[in-house]
């Protein structure tokens, strides 16, 4: 361990939406090619990291199934399209020389490895990023629900949610100018406010299991870096 980073071992979900870049959909590579730099200078730094991504630049079930799809069906599209997404990651990864393994929930033989929790522990503490795909692998379930469990199962010290903007506000940043920026907040007080982090699945099982939530800003370079340093960016929620 660096001595010079308070994380250890994290969990970092990036939405699908973040991988798209400017474009309405698909993936932007410029975007995916500067992710992988990110995370590969947390490796450097000695950081173990689990990778947790979304598909919502491809698919979301909820969508689909309002369009008169059957929801099931729709959310598998979705959970294939976080392996899409971990696939370019992976290939972004290898590309920038940072060795990664990428895992699914759902097996796809000769495409990915299947999720192995004891592999995955061992292939994180050999310095590889573990990219965790499909998200739970059951319909109905989001891939935030994913990072949380994940993040559990691996010990992560937090689970790092990369947003658009600098962390958790006291109202839309984007359109109230009067907006106040939370550098922290409890679990309780998340609900009691009603503040929109993630859904509620995914927020109740971090809070009962008490894995702390790091919202930052994922468009800003070297923000997750500076976190890692144990910089004050973004909002720290825990109990
Ligand atoms: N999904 C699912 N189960 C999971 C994770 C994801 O069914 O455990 C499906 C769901 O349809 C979801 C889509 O995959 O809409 C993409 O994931 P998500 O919406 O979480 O992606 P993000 O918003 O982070 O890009």
């Amino acid at each position: 361990v660096n001595p010079k980073t308070t994380y250890r071992r994290i969990l970092l979900k990036l939405s699908g939406e973040a991988l798209m870049g400017e474009e309405g959909f698909g993936i932007d590579p410029k975007v995916l090619d500067r992710m992988a730099q990110e995370i590969k200078e947390l490796i450097e730094m000695g950081v173990q990291v689990g990778l947790v991504i979304g598909g919502g630049n491809l698919f979301r079930g909820a969508g689909l199934a309002e369009a008169g799809m059957n929801r099931v069906v729709g959310d598998q599209m979705g959970m294939l399209a976080t392996v899409m997404n971990g696939l370019a990651m992976r290939d972004a990864l290898h590309r920038a020389f940072v060795n990664a393994r990428l895992m699914s929930a759902i097996d796809l033989t000769g495409v990915c490895d299947s999720y192995n929790w004891a592999e995955a522990i061992s292939l994180l503490k050999s310095g590889r990023v573990v990219i965790f795909s499909a998200g739970t692998g059951n319909p109905f379930f989001t891939t935030d629900s994913a990072a949380c469990l994940r993040g559990i199962e691996i010990d992560a010290d937090a689970v790092f949610k990369g947003t658009k903007v600098d962390g958790i506000y006291s109202a839309d940043p984007v359109t109230n100018p009067d907006a106040e920026l939370y550098s922290h907040l409890t679990y309780d007080e998340i609900l009691d406010k009603e503040l929109k982090v993630m859904d509620l699945a995914a927020f109740t099982l971090a809070r009962d299991h008490s894995m702390p939530i790091r919202v930052f800003n994922m468009n800003k370079e070297g923000a997750l870096k500076s976190i890692i340093m144990g910089g004050t960016e973004g909002t720290v929620i825990d109990h």
